[in-house]
């Protein structure tokens, strides 16, 4: 899997692009701005955004969503946030940001397995951050979203935030067995095992 960071809008939240060598679709990972940057970083690969897989429904993951999926690309969001791809709680209007809604095509489980672009990702349910906030795995690769950082975690004091969940869904991805690639959804990427070690919030 090749993996490209965008880091988009003015949180700077990553935005991956994914792709399998010698293919033309991509899955985006994020997609929470700056559409015209994602897009000109796709073109210059001859890729096209397939599927956008949402960590979470946050407007600095989601702002371009209903860009790409304008172009037909699927969204796809757990179930539990599905209800602030309309309405965000004011969130952005609170940090001056203007909320974009979009529509949600594959409403997910945790355990759900996903097909696209040649890659598979398995979901992982990690509450806490909000309530349906997930991570995808993919070979041993984590997209970690807002729940585990380099160093840091999530914070819970949003709406549907809770800290004892964010606590257990590290707990479900420290038991994952072996080491993982983590790649979050602001900051450096990491790894499991240091993080199992080193965060101070763990
Ligand atoms: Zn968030
Ligand atoms: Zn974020």
């Amino acid at each position: 899997m090749i993996i490209t960071r965008l880091a988009v809008g003015f949180l700077g939240t990553n935005c991956y692009i994914l792709n399998m060598p010698y293919r033309n679709d991509a899955v985006l990972i994020d997609p929470g701005d700056n559409y015209t940057k994602i897009k000109a970083m796709l073109d210059s690969k001859g890729l096209t955004a397939k599927a956008l897989l949402l960590t979470h429904a946050h407007f600095d993951h989601t702002n371009a969503v209903a860009q790409f999926a304008r172009d037909g690309a699927k969204v796809y969001l757990h179930h539990l946030d599905v209800h602030m791809s309309r309405n965000d709680f004011g969130i952005s209007g609170s940090m001056g940001v203007r909320f974009c809604p979009f529509d949600v095509d594959v409403v997910l489980n945790d355990g759900d397995l996903i097909n696209e672009c040649g890659m598979t990702f398995k979901v992982m349910h990690t509450p806490g951050h909000t309530a349906g906030g997930v991570c995808y795995l993919s070979e041993r690769i984590i997209f970690s979203g807002d729940t585990l950082f380099f160093m840091s975690v999530g914070r819970t004091d949003l709406p549907t935030g809770n800290g004892r969940d964010l606590f257990n869904s590290l707990k479900k991805l420290f038991a994952l067995d072996g080491d993982y690639d983590v790649y979050p959804g602001h900051g450096d990427k990491t790894t499991l095992f240091f993080e199992k070690n080193n965060n101070p919030y763990v």
